[in-house]
């Protein structure tokens, strides 16, 4: 048994005698964040988190991310793939102590002021949710401060696009022939050092392979969750003065919806978000230098929350994961040496909704089209990804068309859904208040993506972490008032 491993049978009976202060549905970057946060101000935290826990280190921080067969077997092993109802899935999710942030690659860009168009005022991160972030995260530009990202931003800064170094969560900064040398920073890091001494000290109770089946809810206040743990048995009660809702966009909005949670305006679930995501190759010989072996991570930002940006990275797909251990050399490199990535919002709109079903991650389905707002977007990015190729003097590969809208990834496969839960002050148009707390049950609280009321342009993750630490704090904030 490790600290990971707390039995939900025990922490039943341990809560009736003194309930917990919060109990916190998930362990990626949000639910990591939130525990860590609660617990430096002195509050009783139990964490859950339906997944395994995988590794003790975190794949995308040693170099055994450079070993690809492990890192697609270990993927598989904890995916979960929630249904979309006109056929298929919605995308791959990541249940595992740690999350998507597991796997993910990196990009940490702040929202821009637009993006937050459509938040109530005080939902929004404030400078020092960010400064934490990024401290956590380990998020630095250098990799956009090399000899080929110049190269790259002085092209595109040419060519009309405002690019910028891209900022990275790495927890290096140093580049070695090519590649990143360490790792991409993840919420285990923050675990280990932030709180991990609390789990120790038992001040903190994490248990994995434990999944919140359903909240209890009664007369407008949460009492508590009734959790299952790894053997599957009946669910048990576990009870708390808070919960916090982490469990990655679909899951929280799940769980709400299946919990009873009063609803007078049929909001829970409604409109959600998702990005829509142009990735391609491009062959820019002009760029490389054969002599220095030099990386790139640069950055386009979106000019508005309708925009679209762009990611740069380069060398391709060596700079994350290569498994014969060579030294990155343009000439024996792959048949493309940049990757680009462009993401835009999709509209909001009530017709892309969450159709909750209780049972085990990805037991919902979500109805998600793509309205002809977004197919026009589409037909915008791609034709936006040629023009920059144009200045990069780059050709595409594999196909070589960009400007194929069938290039798009299919709903879900961004990894950055968003919405069900939104925040606002009005309760007739939204699920929770600014603080994250429902309208209807004060002390249930969303500290995910599944607040986000409008989903923005850029890369989530920095913002995830960010307002769940904000929500932490005003969740800390409220326990001397709290029921
Ligand atoms: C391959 C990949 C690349 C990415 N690249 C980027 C990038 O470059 N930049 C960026 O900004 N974002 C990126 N993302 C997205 C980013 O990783 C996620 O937005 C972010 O990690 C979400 O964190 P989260 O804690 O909100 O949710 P998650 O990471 O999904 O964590 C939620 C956790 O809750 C658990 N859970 C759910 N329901 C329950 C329940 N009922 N009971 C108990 N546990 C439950 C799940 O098992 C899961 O572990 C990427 C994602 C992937 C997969």
């Amino acid at each position: 048994m490790t600290v990971l491993e707390n039995d939900v049978e025990q922490l039943g009976t341990t809560s009736r005698e003194t309930p917990f202060d919060a109990i916190v549905v998930g362990a990626g970057s949000s639910g990591l964040t939130v525990a860590h946060s609660l617990t430096a101000r002195g509050a009783s935290v139990v964490v859950l988190e339906a997944g395994p826990a995988p590794f003790l280190t975190h794949i995308t921080n040693t170099d055994l991310r450079f070993a690809r067969d492990l890192l697609r077997n270990l993927r598989e092993a904890v995916a979960y793939r929630p249904r979309l109802a006109s056929g298929g899935e919605f995308g791959v999710n990541y249940g595992c102590f740690g999350g998507r942030g597991l796997f993910w690659n990196g990009a940490s860009p702040r929202y821009s002021p637009a993006d937050f168009a459509g938040w109530p005022a005080d939902g929004i991160p404030q400078q020092a949710d960010y400064a934490w972030a990024e401290q956590q995260f380990r998020v630095t530009t250098a990799m956009g401060r090399t000899a080929m990202a110049g190269r790259l931003i002085a092209k595109l800064s040419a060519g009309g696009f405002a690019a910028e170094p891209g900022p990275f969560a790495a927890d290096i900064e140093d580049l070695y022939t090519g590649r990143l040398s360490a790792g991409i920073a993840s919420g285990l890091g923050l675990f280990f050092r932030g709180s991990g001494n609390a789990a120790v000290q038992g001040k903190l109770k994490v248990a994995i392979n434990s999944r919140a089946d359903r909240l209890l809810v009664q007369s407008g206040t949460v009492r508590g969750v009734a959790a299952v743990g790894g053997q599957g048995t009946a669910p048990v009660e576990i009870l708390s003065r808070a919960v916090v809702l982490c469990g990655g966009g679909l899951e929280s909005v799940k769980l709400a919806a299946i919990s009873s949670i009063p609803d007078p305006h049929g909001r829970i679930g409604k409109g959600i978000q998702d990005h829509l995501f142009y990735p391609a190759q491009l062959n820019a010989p002009e760029i490389y230098d054969a002599t220095s072996r030099s990386s790139a991570i640069v950055y386009v930002r979106s000019q508005s929350q309708s925009g679209h940006q762009w990611e740069l990275h380069a060398p391709g797909n060596r700079l994350f994961s290569i498994d014969d251990g060579a030294p990155w050399v343009p000439a024996a490199a792959p048949p493309y040496e940049i990757m680009i990535r462009s993401f835009a919002a999709t509209e909001k709109r009530d017709d892309n909704f969450l159709e909750a079903a209780a049972g085990g991650l990805g037991s919902s389905t979500v109805h998600f089209s793509y309205s002809a707002a977004d197919q026009a977007k589409k037909a915008e990015m791609a034709a936006d990804a040629v023009r920059l190729c144009a200045v990069l003097g780059a050709q595409g590969v594999t196909p070589p068309d960009l400007s194929s809208v069938d290039r798009f990834r299919t709903p879900g496969n961004s990894y950055h859904e968003a919405g069900g839960l939104d925040m606002g002050v009005d309760a007739a148009t939204s699920v929770t208040a600014p603080d994250g707390s429902f309208h209807s049950v004060a002390n249930l609280v969303s500290a995910d993506a599944a607040s986000f009321p409008r989903i923005g342009a850029t890369n989530p993750h920095l913002t995830i972490v960010a307002v769940a630490r904000r929500k932490a704090q005003q969740l800390a904030d409220r326990f001397a008032v709290i029921p």
